[in-house]
């Protein structure tokens, strides 16, 4: 099969079928095809890498030159963005071919993809159901194959979750592993970017092209990138596993519990031995998250100003008039929250209180998992409480939204890595087990995701 035919099949089935699912914003057809043109004259000539020809899907927040880029807002609706992304540039350099833009949470923020100015996307298992968010287009597209992978953003779980609600594998990749360049900001020091894919093979794969240093983001790390699909298929025996009794405790839906814990099981199998772990801090992990991520954005937000790109309003009275109403149209109701949030934590009388205790908390946090890792090699959980709710279910509820995060955020506090591996159904929708590992050991977590598989 050559490139081009490939991505026509994938345009074929994204045509008839993502009617249904609303997983991408953007379809680029012309352009995919050209890339897969190219791709296969590369092979042709025999300097074709292992994701040269291959049909992939970007989450709508990596700036692509020249292609529309929302970030899932209204505010940037008519924004080309003027330069590439690493993470994109890297898949160009790469061969891959881009099929589109996924859709997304407004500025990646939400947990169910209701908060898109494009629309709610749906979840292929069940379209009543939410894919879960933020990274849900992306989700969606790779479950109901209408990308071979997929990249997505992960600032609180917006990789593990969604992944996990729709049946498919998902790494957050360390804090400075993945450059953030290109990236439309959200929580600068919590964002990471990542692949989403059907196996842990093909997230090695995706992770060799994304990971390593970029001197174009301060907070990328120059450590050795290895070869991810390398140890895939290491032995477990020996490698200790850590169960935080915080993850199993009330408010964890029991077949969500009961699939997490077969999972484990298997893991005994396979060589493992299970350990009982403690992440005293847990419960923190929400209030804290909340106060950070909504206190750099409202930063981050700032550039959205009407005046040199996005929405702006029809006949601006003055400057201040035009600030106003760019940003009072062009934002949706939940990054309006989150911008008062943010801001009011870090005004002058409250830093302290707000912004600062948060910080501390983060540290405590941190300061548990490393204190696990003392006894442990890798930590298994659930992903979410429960698998995917129902659309509507919770979105007059923020803070309902918030409370459903609680697994996830504290690996991004931490600056961990995570990942989200299929681990069966619950209450008829698919569930994730999702696993964190140390500081820099993605190989790990896609060895022990890829002997589950
Ligand atoms: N649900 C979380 C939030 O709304 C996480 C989102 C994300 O990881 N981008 O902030």
């Amino acid at each position: 099969l050559s490139s081009v035919e490939l991505t026509q099949l994938y345009l074929d089935r994204i045509k008839q079928l993502d009617g249904n699912y609303n997983s991408y914003i953007t379809v680029t057809e012309e352009l995919a095809l050209e890339q897969a043109k190219a791709a296969d004259d590369r092979r042709a000539a025999g300097n074709a890498s292992a994701l040269t020809g291959i049909p992939l899907a970007h989450k709508d927040l990596f700036c692509t030159e020249g292609v529309k880029t929302t970030c899932g807002s209204k505010i940037l609706d008519n924004f080309v963005a003027p330069y590439e992304s690493t993470v994109t540039r890297n898949f160009k350099e790469a061969g891959s071919v881009m099929l589109g833009k996924t859709n997304m949470d407004e500025f990646a923020m939400g947990s169910s993809n209701e908060n898109s100015y494009y629309g709610v996307v749906k979840n292929p298992w069940d379209t009543q159901a939410i894919p879960g968010g933020s990274s849900g287009g992306s989700a969606a597209c790779v479950a109901a194959r209408l990308a071979a992978g997929a990249t997505g953003t992960d600032t609180g779980g917006s990789i593990r979750q969604p992944a996990s609600h729709c049946g498919i594998t998902g790494l957050k990749p360390t804090y400075g592993r993945v450059s953030r360049y290109g990236m439309i900001a959200y929580a600068s020091s919590l964002d990471q970017a990542g692949p989403m894919t059907q196996t842990a093979e093909d997230a090695a794969l995706m992770l060799n092209v994304m990971a390593g240093f970029d001197h174009r983001d301060s907070t990328c790390l120059d450590h050795e990138v290895p070869d991810y699909s390398a140890n895939l298929n290491d032995s477990l025996e020996g490698l200790t596993v850590g169960l935080p009794k915080e993850y199993f405790s009330t408010g964890l839906d029991s077949e969500v519990e009961q699939r997490v814990r077969d999972a484990v099981a298997e893991y005994e199998k396979l060589g493992a031995k299970i350990k009982e772990v403690s992440l005293p801090n847990l419960e923190l992990s929400i209030p804290s998250y909340y106060v950070i991520a909504p206190a750099e954005a409202s930063s981050n937000l700032s550039r959205f100003d009407g005046a040199r790109f996005g929405h702006r309003c029809e006949n601006p009275e003055d400057l201040m008039d035009m600030y106003k109403r760019s940003r009072s149209e062009g934002f949706g109701e939940e990054v309006k929250r989150r911008i008062l949030v943010g801001t009011y934590a870090l005004s002058a009388g409250y830093y302290d209180a707000y912004y600062k205790k948060a910080q501390k908390i983060r540290r405590l946090i941190r300061d548990d998992f490393m204190n696990a890792f003392e006894q442990c090699d890798i930590i298994m959980g659930p992903n979410a409480p429960t698998s995917a709710f129902n659309i509507g279910e919770k979105s007059d509820d923020p803070v309902a939204m918030y409370l459903s995060d609680i697994y996830t955020l504290s690996v991004n506090l931490a600056g961990l890595p995570g990942m989200s591996v299929p681990a069966g159904m619950a209450n008829g929708r698919p569930v994730g087990l999702q696993m964190i590992g140390r500081h820099f050991d993605e190989s790990r977590l896609l060895n022990a995701a890829h002997r589950f598989q």
